[in-house]
């Protein structure tokens, strides 16, 4: 599965839709805390926990953006440091089953 987009315009991995929604902002630091921005008016700062959608084996800073688009798939695209380059990659994750809050939009 991989981050593709038309016309500059993110496209759902699962079925390519292009109405999508950001749902949380998080960067995560390995054995730091981790910076996590969920919905219209929450910020919060954590301690890291090894487990969840961290990519494991990466040795650097790891920046996930979660996003669901209009067909209800859920899924998060993550950009993470490894051996002196920047990798990504798709996260799928199960359906929302219910409403949800997105970041900011007009
Ligand atoms: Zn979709």
């Amino acid at each position: 599965m991989e981050f593709t987009t038309k016309n500059n315009e993110v496209l759902c991995p699962v079925c390519g839709f292009e109405y999508n929604h950001f749902l949380s902002v998080k960067v995560i630091a390995p054995h730091h805390n981790t910076i996590n921005i969920v919905g219209s008016n929450e910020a919060k700062l954590t301690k890291y926990e090894p487990t969840g959608t961290f990519t494991s084996n990466v040795r650097g800073t790891e920046i996930q953006i979660e996003y669901s688009c209009e067909n209800g798939h859920h899924w998060i695209f993550a950009q993470f440091f490894y051996k002196g380059t920047i990798e990504t990659k798709i996260i799928q994750l199960p359906e929302l089953e219910e409403e949800y809050d997105s970041l900011w939009r007009d």
